[in-house]
Parts: structure tokens; C-alpha cells; sequence
């Protein structure tokens, strides 16, 4: 298994397992690893696939503990309208609010930190009583490339790539 940290946040989120004294087993910065080649979110069927080229004997169960770790430290941000996950870019920042847009066509998601927009959704759920556990904003849309892509006249002819490739089954357990 590699152990190298070429992504700038897998040393960071090393580092702050050491300090928060928590494990982050080869096989957790690993998932990490695979998530931080991702351009966007990754669902946990396409993870256990790219893990097995490594561990093949990985099974559904080693990628949900763990993504529920990385999920725990807030490494890694579960999509929920595309049921999966992408690497947040943000992590040492504490807790953070996130606006995610998502691309329907190659899956990619941007994340962007929505400063006041907890604020913003209190206000609305108190004004109807309503008791606000957790929120999610998630935007949908396409990204520069496949809007580009959407707007092309000539499919047949350019050298753009038309198909569109994304998986998002969930994994049974
Ligand atoms: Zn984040
Ligand atoms: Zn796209």
C-alpha cells in the first residue's frame, strides 16, 4: 500500500490526527488518497472499486468505516443529493458551513464556504418554529467544461467528450 502524501491536505490531515489522537490507519489515508485524485465527489461504489486495485479483498463495509472516519473529522463531506462523497478543501478551518455545486452531467462538485448562511436558515426555521438539527445546500447546474460541452453544435465532429460517466449506485451491504 502507498504511504506517500503527495496531496498537500493528506500531511495535514496526518498532522491533525496526531493531535487529536486518533487513528488514521493506512487504509483510512488511503480512501483519503483516492478521494484526493477525485475532481469532485466519488460515490462509495466507484471508492471500493479503486481500493480493491490496491486491497483486493476490500468489501463495502472497509469503505463505509472508512468514510465514517473521515466523515467524523471532517475530512471529507458526504453529497447527499448524489449520494457520495467529496474531499473538503477546508478541514482545518473548524466547523464550516458549505454550499456544494454540483455538475449533473460529469458529477464534479465545487465546494464553497457559505459564511452566514447557517444564520440565514435559523432565522427561517425559527420564524416557523421549526427546530433545526442539520442543513444542506446543495446547488445543481453544470461546470464550465460541460456547460461548454452542452453548448457544442458539432457532437459528432469535436473533440469533446459527450458521454457522460458517472456512477452513483449505492453499495450494498
Ligand atoms: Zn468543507
Ligand atoms: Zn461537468
Amino acid at each position: 500500500m502507498k504511504t506517500t502524501t503527495e496531496h498537500p491536505l493528506l500531511s495535514r490531515a496526518e498532522k491533525l490526527c496526531e493531535q487529536r489522537n486518533v487513528r488514521l490507519t493506512p487504509q483510512r489515508l488511503e480512501v483519503l488518497r483516492l478521494m484526493s485524485q477525485e475532481n469532485g465527489a466519488i460515490s462509495a461504489y466507484d471508492l471500493l472499486d479503486l481500493l480493491r486495485q490496491s486491497e483486493p479483498q476490500a468489501k463495502p463495509t472497509t469503505i463505509y468505516r472508512a468514510l465514517d472516519f473521515l466523515l467524523e473529522q471532517g475530512f471529507v463531506h458526504r453529497v447527499e443529493s448524489t449520494n457520495s462523497f467529496v474531499l473538503c478543501h477546508h478541514f482545518s478551518e473548524l466547523s464550516h458551513a458549505s454550499v456544494f455545486f454540483i455538475c449533473d452531467r460529469c458529477g464534479q462538485v465545487t465546494e464553497q464556504i457559505a459564511q452566514g448562511i447557517d444564520e440565514i436558515l435559523q432565522h427561517m426555521a425559527s420564524s416557523d418554529d421549526f427546530t433545526l438539527s442539520h442543513n444542506v445546500v446543495e446547488a445543481h447546474g453544470f461546470c464550465p467544461k460541460c456547460s461548454e460541452v452542452k453548448a457544442c453544435q458539432y457532437p459528432n465532429v469535436c473533440t469533446h467528450d459527450h458521454k457522460v460517466i458517472k456512477n452513483t449506485k449505492s453499495l450494498s451491504l
